[in-house]
């Protein structure tokens, strides 16, 4: 239970917060509280607009966005190329399921397979609406290939929250009230390839890992792991996924995380900022993956025109070089290191560890992070946490240095 109400157990801040709230934020909150499913911890903060890395509330209070949709949000918001992707196909198509053929939908997975690590020529793609969904396709696909049950996945992991990208998911919290899981999962400890070589076996469909376990801490993968785990697989026939579904799209200074590391996984997910912020997950398939015919999977909305369009113009951002001759990862990249070296040089006592790899960073503490994101949020600064110690920035990759420089600030007063 402890983080159900992320931030409404602190009567200091729900006071001031509820005297600040005019009328209609109130009952915007009021009706939302009401009818809301109760899965998530809510913040008392009505958001209503965004624009590059802000976004503001509805008393018209302006904050510096590091939660960027969860990570959806890599090219900011309201970026003028996506907006016009989707009014433009939201006025000539929307519905086509992959029974018909579209254009939108051929362009992107002729530009998906171009840049896919899974292998460019011989890649094929499963369009889907989510990560979880995404992780949904690599599973059973594996499965299919492989025709063995058993997945290894990593302790500390994240994957989603259906019942297959859950029974994978290794935080027990998320996983015991749903038990029964799907069989045949089994977690070892992350970066230890003995425990790794331990587990993998003859029935062993499937490796499952993140390239920097996102949700579970913010850590990053070593090269000898990635790059063992990979050859584990190939050497006992077992297909080796990797999750991008967090680290794709520039996050950490590469289109995709696994390029840092010199991978080709056999199959590879991605979600989150596909899409430029509109719902959109893949299963990117390399040419080992076998045994894939017709409905032995699906989607209704999986490659939806308006989420192709959107996902086209999202590759197109990601690859174009900017004013100053670099891409966004490239910028992702540079801006990281000088966010990652900033946060290590600040001395606080309550600072055990900083990590990250580009834009994704993680500031692992020596207290509860909740206590420390209402404070960022007071002075302007909105973050997410990644466990119960550790402050995670997910800021949109075109973000202002100066943005970055008053986050650094934010945070060294949050743990002065
Ligand atoms: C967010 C996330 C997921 C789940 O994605 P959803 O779109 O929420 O289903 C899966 N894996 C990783 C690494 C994630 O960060």
């Amino acid at each position: 239970m402890a983080d159900t109400r992320l931030f409404s157990h602190s009567p200091v801040f729900s006071m001031a917060q509820s005297a600040d709230l005019p009328g209609d934020q109130s009952a915007i909150v009021a009706l939302e509280s009401a009818h809301t499913s109760g899965v998530y911890p809510k913040r008392p903060l009505v958001i209503v607009r965004g624009q590059g890395a802000r976004v503001w509330d509805a008393t018209g209070r302006e904050y510096i966005d590091c939660v960027a949709g969860q990570g959806a949000a890599n090219l900011g918001h309201a970026h003028p190329a996506i907006v016009a992707a989707i009014s433009r196909q939201a006025a000539t198509l929307i519905s086509c399921p992959e029974i018909f053929y579209n254009d939108q939908r051929a362009q992107l997975l002729g530009r998906l397979a171009a840049v896919a690590p899974t292998g460019p020529q011989e890649t094929r793609v499963f369009l889907c609406n989510s990560g979880a969904e995404a992780n949904e396709a690599a599973l059973k696909f594996a499965r299919l290939s492989t025709g063995r049950p058993g997945v290894v996945a990593a302790v500390r992991s994240f994957h989603g929250r259906t019942f297959g990208a859950l029974s994978a998911t290794g935080n027990k919290e998320y996983r015991q009230p749903f038990e029964p899981l799907v069989p045949g999962f089994s977690h070892v400890p992350y970066n230890d390839i003995a425990a790794l070589e331990a587990a993998v076996g003859d029935d062993t469909a499937a490796v499952i890992l993140e390239v920097v376990q996102g949700e579970g801490g913010v850590h990053p993968g070593t090269v000898e792991y990635l790059g063992r785990t990979q050859e584990l697989c190939r050497a006992r026939g077992a297909c080796f996924i990797l999750d991008e579904v967090q680290t794709g799209y520039g996050r950490t200074g590469k289109l995709f995380a696994c390029q840092h590391y010199g991978l080709q996984p056999d199959l590879m997910t991605i979600a989150k900022s596909m899409a430029g912020g509109l719902p959109m997950g893949a299963c990117l398939i390399g040419p080992a993956v076998q045994g894939i015919k017709p409905l032995t999977h699906g989607s209704t909305f999986g490659g939806n025109p308006l989420a192709c369009a959107a996902a086209l113009a999202t590759l197109d951002l990601m690859t174009q070089r900017g004013a100053a001759g670099e891409t966004l990862p490239e910028r992702a990249a540079r801006l990281g290191e000088y966010l990652l070296g900033r946060l290590r040089r600040l001395e606080s006592p309550l600072i055990r560890e900083v990590r990250g790899l580009g834009l994704m960073v993680g500031v692992d503490l020596r207290v509860k992070v909740t206590p420390i994101l209402q404070k960022l949020q007071e002075m302007g600064v909105l973050a997410l946490p990644a466990g119960a110690t550790v402050l995670r920035l997910l800021p949109p990759l075109v973000i202002a240095p100066d943005d970055l420089d008053r986050v650094v600030e934010a945070v060294a007063r949050a743990v002065g």
